[in-house]
């Protein structure tokens, strides 16, 4: 699959096929893995692969609130830290935490927050780390999906599982899942999340032209795709205690 060498961008974006540049077709996602319970050290965790994108979730919490001004007397608090490696992409970016990564940290906390129960957790918080390995679009989505999958893991009551998934417009079509070289070459990007326990969007972001009826397009789109993504997810926790539920009935015997 391509990944984006310095900034030159192929004109088209569709092959004579018409297929998109890395073989897909418009609707369909890039291969998407994901594991639970992968550090040792955190109370949750998670790590998933979405076509060039490596990511890790770690979760910490109930947990004391460092520093402590940053506590609620009435309320747990979650913190995000979305992080990108300073190998991630092709030019070496500054470990400094940038603009960038403290607004995807803020929105990506937005997404999460309406699912957790904070009010049964005063004076408490929850963290949880994203670390980008590798990236090539769409790592907000994908970061947001991996870090809902760390937080069930640590076994925190939640409502729901939220996903995310961005859609876009590059030459002219609608497409499933952008590409980095899509997300900067193209026309739109639309980066969106679905908490299910109430069916409604906790993410839209929006970057590109596009009209009302493309929008509902989008959206449509989208939530095809949130669906299949969220098999995954619930896959990945399945696998989990699938193999704990063998290791056990494997030692009994
Ligand atoms: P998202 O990753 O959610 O799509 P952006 O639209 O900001 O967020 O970024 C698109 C892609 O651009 C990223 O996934 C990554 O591949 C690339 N990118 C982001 N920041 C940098 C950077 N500082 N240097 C090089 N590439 C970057």
């Amino acid at each position: 699959m391509p990944l984006i060498i310095k900034d030159e961008y192929p004109e088209k974006l569709f092959r004579d096929d018409g297929k998109r540049l890395d073989g897909r077709d418009k609707t369909e996602l890039r291969p998407i893995k994901m594991d639970v319970g992968v550090v040792e050290n955190a109370d949750g965790s998670a790590y998933l692969e979405w076509g060039n994108n490596k990511i890790f979730a770690a979760v910490y919490g109930p947990r004391e609130v460092h520093p402590h001004h940053l506590a609620k007397p009435d309320r747990g608090i979650l913190r995000v830290f979305y992080r990108m490696t300073t190998y991630s992409v092709f030019e070496r970016k500054r470990p400094a935490p940038g603009r960038r990564e403290k607004e995807i940290s803020m929105v990506i906390a937005d997404c999460l927050r309406p699912l957790l129960f904070l009010e049964l957790y005063p004076g408490t918080s929850f963290e949880v780390f994203l670390e980008v390995m590798d990236a090539d679009g769409g790592t907000r989505c994908a970061a947001t999906t991996v870090a809902a999958l760390a937080l069930a893991d640590a076994g925190i009551p939640m409502k729901s599982l939220v996903t995310a998934v961005a859609v876009g417009k590059i030459d002219d079509e609608l497409v499933v899942d952008l590409s980095g070289i899509e997300d900067k070459a193209g026309q739109a990007d639309l980066p969106c999340a679905i908490t299910w326990f109430n069916e409604e969007l906790s993410l839209l972001q929006f970057d590109g032209n596009m009209n009302l009826k493309q929008m509902e397009e989008f959206l449509s789109l989208a939530k095809t795709a949130l669906s299949e993504i969220y098999q995954i997810q619930l896959d990945a926790l399945k696998k989990k205690y699938i193999e704990i539920q063998e290791e056990v009935s494997g030692g009994n015997s």
